[in-house]
């Protein structure tokens, strides 16, 4: 039995046998073949290759048209390595007489081939970067096939991983995967958040868990306390599955709060909505008691498919969601593309520094018919419910009104066409940067409302990853200088009327319900499987005790203080939940 420690971001027990994926850019584990299966894996590897070199022509021929002939012929040498008949004799011979994989095979084989390289003389070692370029551009085919095969799964497993794409994680078999493991990543990465809003218990932050496990290792995935045990005893296994048994029992207790308000014992009532990324969460929002969607992270329509979506496809979707909300209200955030999310992907040269880099409303602006695009198809949804809009990543007051001097346009073009339209519709944008924060009394003056994005407000705040496993402890929102940002939005919009959300993972995070209504938040937008427990915790509290809380942190310094303040307060009133 082994034990591992990461960061847990979803909560819940589970005990179930493992998929593991390979990661790209990571150790290759030797994992073997039956052999009658070598042919299949010989197949695999031919299409892998078969693929990179059709891959390598495109992208020689559109370089050498960019850059010059010269340039282009730089994956000359890359297109001779695939080529090459010893190679490929060497890659079919490890398959058919070690029975091992096709990734296996030609990682072993490539590297082997570099070592060769760098014992040659200097002008030639440095080929042995082209080496691992084509060994990451096979190996990416190949992981992707097996990949892809998350989305058919036909037993439950629970998925370890290096890290997953926006992509893997949108298009996982929702039925049958339990749980998530995953070497990378933070509270607030991609995969967290996806995980949060399926309910399924995950674990990230473990760094080596993928080398640790083969595949059908039985393994337990605790999402509460952040770790995950491989091969469990009996004795481990009988205890866990009490904890779920409890975990059961506390859910059904929550289940029955779904139509109650979310009210304090004072009588404030707050206005619990919930996040989504894809269509079909709607529902869930409402099976948990949540009174419409806070934020609807559309870029996800990008990540399920490798086609851009069409102006019908956003429309489909945002229909389909205010159908399921009958009336209540829906937030639609235009695309927040970028940084860890498809750009990159889709790039021939990635940024190097992408989430500062032309993400969210920036690659908007550099790409208007895509902005365009879904501008006119949120604009036509709204007739059919109680529609508003948002953008994110605004920085500066002259990004707002551009973006809003776009979305006037296409107002005026549908009209034009004769398509009905709200021309009142909601206007707001995201706070989630520390330049709009310090100046939210000039915008409270150009918006409708306000929706604070604490995962990307601590990441630029504290200037750490939000994805980066490896300055996770340093990403929190206790942060002095955090909170100060926050109360400073709060009061800017009590001050001019403008409406105020929170929709980062902090809002789901019970520990800071007392501080943020103590701050004056009165709506706060959550992964859909925490709004009981959100409502829980706020219908034991009074809003008197959650000002004196408030009062209270702002005389700590530091953001350890703060958090075992904050604990020790919601534990009062709580005990059940920790
Ligand atoms: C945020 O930044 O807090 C937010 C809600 O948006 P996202 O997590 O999609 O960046
Ligand atoms: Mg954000």
């Amino acid at each position: 039995m082994k034990i591992k420690k990461g960061i847990g971001v979803s909560p819940g027990v589970v005990i179930c046998q493992a998929v593991v994926l390979d990661a790209e850019e990571y150790r290759i584990p030797e994992r073997h073949i039956s052999a009658g299966l070598a042919g299949e894996e010989i197949d695999r590897l031919e299409n892998a290759l078969a693929g990179s070199r059709e891959e390598l022509i495109e992208l020689r021929d559109n370089t050498a048209k960019r850059l010059g002939k010269e340039t282009g012929a730089i994956f000359d040498f890359h297109l001779a390595l695939l080529d090459d008949k010893s190679l490929l004799e060497k890659f079919r011979g490890k398959i058919e007489h070690e029975s091992v994989t096709a990734e296996f095979a030609v990682a072993v084989v490539l590297r082997e081939y570099a070592r060769e390289f760098l014992q040659m003389p200097e002008y030639l070692a440095e080929r042995v970067k082209d080496v691992y370029d084509i060994e990451k551009r096979i190996l990416r085919r190949l992981i992707g096939q097996s990949r892809e095969d998350l989305g058919h799964l036909t037993e439950d497993v629970v998925v370890l991983a290096h890290d997953m794409t926006p992509s893997q994680t949108a298009n996982m078999d929702r039925d049958h995967i339990m749980g998530l493991a995953i070497d990378a990543g933070g509270r607030t990465s991609h995969t967290a958040i996806v995980a949060r809003a399926l309910g399924i218990p995950a674990v990230v932050g473990l760094n080596d868990i993928t080398v640790s496990v083969d595949a059908g290792d039985m393994i337990i995935i605790d999402g509460n306390r952040g770790v995950v045990i491989v091969e469990p005893d009996e004795a481990t296994i009988q205890e866990h599955r009490r904890f779920l048994q409890r975990q059961v029992e506390f859910t059904h207790e929550l289940d029955r709060l779904r139509d109650l308000p979310a009210i304090t014992m004072d009588g404030h009532e707050i206005t619990l909505l919930g996040n989504i990324e894809f269509p079909s969460e709607a529902t869930n929002v409402l099976a948990k008691g949540g009174l419409g969607v806070g934020l609807y992270r559309t870029e996800f329509l990008y990540l399920e498919k490798e086609t851009e979506p069409t102006e019908e496809d956003h429309y489909q979707a945002y229909c389909k969601v205010i159908e399921v909300m009958e009336g209540r209200p829906v937030c639609i955030r235009t695309l927040d593309l970028g940084a860890d999310k498809y750009t990159q992907a889709h790039s021939l040269i990635p940024e190097r520094n992408p989430f500062l880099g032309l993400r969210s409303i920036r690659f908007c602006f550099q790409h208007l018919h895509i902005f365009r695009t879904q501008l006119r198809a949120v604009l036509r949804a709204s007739m059919k419910g109680d529609v508003s809009i948002m953008f994110p990543l605004i920085t500066t007051v002259m990004e707002l009104r551009q973006a809003k001097m776009i979305l006037r346009d296409v107002m005026e073009d549908l009209e034009e066409e004769g398509v009905e339209v709200r021309m009142d519709v909601p206007v707001g944008m995201m706070m989630e940067v520390p330049s709009a924060a310090l100046q939210s009394n000039q915008f409270a003056q150009e918006v409708d409302f306000f929706s604070i994005g604490t995962n990307d407000l601590i990441q630029y705040t504290l200037a750490v990853d939000r994805t980066n496993e490896r300055v996770a402890p340093l990403f929190t929102a206790a942060h002095p200088a955090v909170l100060r940002l926050i109360k400073d939005i709060i009061r800017a919009g009590q001050r001019h009327d403008v409406g105020v959300t929170l929709c980062g993972e902090m809002g789901g995070d019970p520990e800071y319900i007392l501080l943020l209504l103590g701050m004056g938040l009165r709506t706060l937008s959550v992964a859909p499987p925490i709004i009981p427990e959100l409502k829980k915790a706020i219908r034991s509290i009074t809003i008197e005790h959650a000002r004196r809380v408030a009062r209270h942190v702002a005389t700590f310094n530091t953001d350890k203080q703060i958090v075992s303040y904050l604990r020790d307060q919601i534990r009062q009133v709580m005990p059940e939940a920790y």
